[in-house]
């Protein structure tokens, strides 16, 4: 049996006759740039998340690196202020940071979660802290009332990245951050047919000041009062992204099922699983990882039997070429990272789909069982 590791033909397959459909409305309409289809995503994808306001942009870095900008231009951050966010996450969370002119501070995750460890936050804190950036890797929703109850406690902001977490949602209302940055890449739970991302908030200035950096920061046509970027939303993007987000649920209910047989029927003493959460809600299984001191040998193992299997990540942020002498030249700041460069070094991420069938996964179960 051949089991990639995600097959996105697969996934948008379904769905051809709609997608090209609303394509073709768009191509049709002769408008290509936040136009209706983009407002009526804007609108439909923050109602979902519970927010107020979206504002559509290019990719998910540019939602990261705009809602902390905006945050300046706003007065809430300046320059130099250090913000808190995971060791381990994909670099980009740490290079909107960067991009923004503001100091990450990496903290160390939870072995069982993956997620900032609240406990390491107080220790990572100076008088310049004045955010957290939180991450929900892979689909797991960090701990956000413990999160928010320590920036409350310590008047400093929060924001999240979100670009692995379309969909996973707590039943508390009252533990949002400032604002969240989503990005739509293909590969996502909620994935474009090319880049988009999006800012979602309930803060009515932060939203127009995050859509005017985006316009190079500008309101009225050549009237420029921010200097912005070129980071907008298409039309073809947001008809597409307002076609799929149908499905989301029920994708995210898919990959709960896969994870559940997974949590419940790999049984191998060299491979640890990260458990399910007590709200099955609170987690959209972007990623399923799999720990193992041997990862190397597992990949190599499972590949043999046709599985694809890919590592997320398998160089931290702090470890990589980019951040050499940063922490000297004062543009980062971490203390040891053990447990980011464990994870580093036995994360491997196994097949985890809509599309993957139950065929499939008993396979995976069975082969991950096989190893010695
Ligand atoms: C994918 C991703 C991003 C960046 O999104 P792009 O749309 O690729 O720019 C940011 N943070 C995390 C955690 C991601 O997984």
């Amino acid at each position: 049996m051949k089991i990639p590791f995600l097959n996105l033909k697969q996934v948008n397959a379904p769905y051809m006759d709609a997608l090209k459909n609303t394509a073709t409305a768009v191509v049709e309409s002769g408008w290509y740039i936040r136009g209706s289809y983009c407002e009526r995503f804007e609108r439909e994808f923050a109602a979902y998340c519970g927010r107020a306001y979206g504002v559509g942009v290019g990719n998910g870095l540019d939602a990261l690196t705009l809602m902390l900008r905006a945050s300046i231009e706003l007065g809430r951050l300046k320059p130099g202020d250090e913000i808190l966010v995971p060791a381990n996450t994909y670099i980009a969370t740490i290079l909107a940071v960067r991009a923004a002119g503001l100091v990450p501070v990496l903290v160390e995750p939870c072995r069982d979660t993956c997620n900032l460890d609240v406990d390491c936050l107080q220790e990572a804190c100076s008088p310049k802290t004045r955010a957290i950036l939180v991450v929900h890797l892979y689909g797991r929703l960090a701990d956000m009332p413990a999160i928010c109850t320590f920036a409350k406690s310590h008047n400093i902001l929060v924001f999240e990245d979100v670009a692995q977490a379309h969909g996973a949602f707590l039943d508390e209302k009252n533990f949002l951050s400032n604002a969240a940055a989503y990005s739509f890449y293909p590969t996502k739970n909620l994935g474009a047919l090319g880049d988009a991302g999006m800012v979602v908030t309930d803060d009515a200035e932060l939203a127009r000041i995050v859509r005017m950096l985006g316009n190079y920061g500008s309101e009225t046509k050549y009237v420029n009062q921010y200097v912005g970027v070129n980071s907008r939303l298409d039309e073809i993007q947001a008809a597409v992204l307002l076609e799929k987000m149908k499905h989301l649920n029920n994708w995210n209910n898919r990959r709960r099922e896969i994870a559940a047989r997974y949590c419940a029927e790999i049984k191998n003493p060299q491979v640890r699983l990260t458990p399910l959460p007590a709200n099955p809600k609170a987690h959209v299984w972007h990623v399923f990882p799999v720990f193992c001191e041997r990862r190397d040998e597992l990949q190599e193992f499972l590949k043999a039997r046709g599985i694809e299997t890919l590592v997320h990540y398998p160089i931290p942020p702090h470890l990589q070429e980019a951040f050499v002498g940063a922490v000297d030249r004062g543009e980062l700041r971490h203390g040891a990272l053990p447990l980011t460069e464990e994870l580093a070094r036995t994360e491997l991420s196994i097949p985890m789909g809509p599309s993957l069938t139950d065929d499939q996964v008993a396979y995976v179960i069975e082969s991950i069982n096989a190893f010695i």
